[in-house]
């Protein structure tokens, strides 16, 4: 697979060319929303039930995101629940490692950092290793974790799954980059984890932003924000960066929805068409839910709920 690394400056010339596409892709579904005959109504109701582009929940800060044939994970396997989030279910940690749906198709995971309720490098490297063509792009502390593991298992040659790792290597207030693969332009930029400053300074923590391409040249974009901080001059140091991109899809820690800062930022800052709020306790109750839900605005909760990102 081809991969070049481009410097973010060279890179926002492509930014517009990118935003064209994904504007001229949405237009014709806007028109079809109109149908004229019952063939296209009956055929964009299986759209609506079976569409092109979506979110996927899995667990705790865990997504699929799918655009066609496009498929990308974030965070989908972890061990620690801290007695306070979900694990992945039994059921689907099979089909993650199986390769069967949800995960059939699976052409990339991100990590955003390396804590145990987003990350196990021992599962990870079995990840890997058992999908040949599966890309992994994860912060330097997880890849070093990765290598941690490949040293324990001293009989297996792991050198083919490091060929697949992109590992991110970003200090705070370092400017973002881009990694583009065949179906994926990865954008990268750290910010600090929550808690920050007084907490967590030594944590990589890493915004991905990802522009999946689908068919017919469709793009969408979602942001993951692993366990971000809310405060806004994270975002302001990159305000250009922010802007450059129009967002399908923000996917931040629930806690932004439940703060000012964070409400901001979402719509000063990233102005996604929605936002689907992670990482959400177990003993979330439905009127906090309420509280933090409208039209364009939610989190996700239940594994394997799915929003259209059409
Ligand atoms: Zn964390």
């Amino acid at each position: 697979m081809k991969i070049t690394i481009r410097h973010p400056l060279v890179f926002g010339l492509c930014a517009v060319a990118v935003a064209l596409v994904a504007r001229q892709a949405a237009s014709p579904v806007a028109e079809a929303r109109e149908p004229s005959n019952a063939s296209i109504r009956s055929n964009l109701a299986r759209q609506d039930q079976d569409p092109q582009a979506y979110v996927q929940y899995l667990a705790n800060a865990g997504v699929l995101v799918v655009n066609g044939n496009t498929k990308i994970a974030f965070d989908p396997i972890f061990r620690s629940s801290f007695g306070s989030y979900l694990l992945l279910s039994d059921e689907l940690e099979r089909n993650l490692f199986a390769g069967t749906a949800p995960f059939d198709g699976l052409d990339a995971v991100f990590i955003s950092h390396y804590h145990g309720d987003h990350f196990s490098a021992r599962d990870v490297m079995r990840l890997m290793a058992a999908h040949a063509d599966l890309e992994l792009f994860a912060p330097a502390q997880a890849v070093e974790a990765l290598h941690a593991v490949a040293r324990s298992n001293k009989d297996q040659d792991s050198s083919a799954v490091f060929e697949r790792v992109r590992t991110i290597t970003l200090d705070y207030e370092q400017a973002p980059v881009a990694i583009e693969t065949d179906s994926l332009l990865v954008e990268a930029v750290r910010i600090p984890h929550s808690g920050w400053p007084e907490r967590m300074q030594n944590v990589e923590n890493i915004a991905f932003r990802v522009s999946l391409t689908g068919a017919d040249d469709s793009i969408v974009t979602a942001a993951h924000l692993g366990d971000a901080d809310t405060r806004d001059e994270h975002y302001d140091h990159d305000a250009d960066y922010w802007a450059k991109r129009p967002l399908n899809l923000a996917l931040p820690p629930y806690w932004y929805l439940q703060s000012e800062d964070g409400r901001a930022i979402l719509s000063n800052r990233l102005k996604p068409a929605l936002t689907m709020g992670l990482h959400v306790p177990v003993k979330f109750s439905a009127k906090d839910k309420a509280a933090v839900t409208s039209d364009r605005v939610g989190v996700m909760t239940q594994p394997l709920e799915r929003r259209s990102l059409q």
